[in-house]
């Protein structure tokens, strides 16, 4: 499958509004991958392009991505950052599928726009736990820790497995330790580059799961600017085995 990461940054993105930290002053002095748009990933699977997450930003990743086709949408959970663009698909000329958790599409009806997610898209409720099959390839969710209901996924294509954990605090489920283990590939969500974190892994503790569950590579993503600038975090990264700092249009294939 081939990955592309839309969006690297977290809740704020980078730079964050109306903030002067060096990190975010060097982001708005020269750009290029020291800017993040907020959560967004794009898993291309045999006959099916699934969005992950829809950040604020994501109509502005869509256009310079030049993405023109998707099928369905996975929602991790109703976070601002990760749930926020959802809206911008009435304006999508085709039909979409959105997985959901029931508790996660709820609120999203809650939503002052909420009535009209049907014309957006058609809910395939999943559970986290069970395996949604696709000719080719599946998924199964799994619940994580968070401050919202939230869900990873791991994706399983061509004897490969692609683990994403989603906003998650370094808590998981001994099920979620199954699922990831010897995973092709672990994607973690880390804000922060040192812990504690109470709500979030952090990018050093997501080394030590990589390790734990004998993970071949890790992508660290969704970085916000209390984390090392890209630079810093990729030359860190550099230093270890199989670890990536994703940015902002970052492709892989698996
Ligand atoms: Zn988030
Ligand atoms: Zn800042
Ligand atoms: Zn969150």
């Amino acid at each position: 499958m081939q990955i592309k990461f839309l969006g690297t940054g977290s809740a704020e993105g980078i730079p964050a509004i109306n903030c002067d930290c060096p990190h975010c002053s060097r982001a708005r002095r020269e750009g290029g991958k020291l800017v993040r748009g907020r959560n967004a990933i794009l898993f291309s699977l045999p006959g099916y392009q699934l969005l992950l997450d829809t950040p604020p930003d994501i109509r502005e990743s869509l256009v310079k991505n030049k993405v023109r086709r998707l099928d369905g949408i996975f929602l991790t959970h109703p976070h601002h950052d990760h749930s926020g663009g959802l809206e911008e698909f009435l304006y999508w000329k085709a039909e979409l599928d959105l997985f959901a958790e029931t508790t996660v599409y709820k609120a999203l009806r809650r939503e002052e726009w909420g009535d009209r997610l049907p014309e957006v898209a058609f809910h395939c409720a999943f559970h986290p736990g069970m395996a949604v099959r696709f000719d080719g390839f599946f998924f199964t969710p799994f619940a994580v820790y968070h401050t919202a209901p939230c869900f990873g996924l791991t994706l399983y294509e061509s004897g490969h497995k692609v683990v994403y954990t989603s906003d998650s605090s370094n808590r998981f489920s001994n099920y979620a330790y199954c699922l990831m283990e010897e995973a092709d590939l672990l994607i973690v969500n880390t804000p922060r580059f040192f812990p504690p974190h109470e709500d979030h892994i952090t990018s050093t503790e997501a080394v030590e799961l990589k390790d734990r569950v004998r993970a071949r590579r890790l992508i660290l993503t969704h970085c916000n600017h209390h984390n090392k600038p890209h630079d810093e975090l990729e030359e860190w990264a550099r230093g270890l085995d199989e670890v990536t700092a994703a940015y902002d249009g970052l492709e892989v294939e698996v």
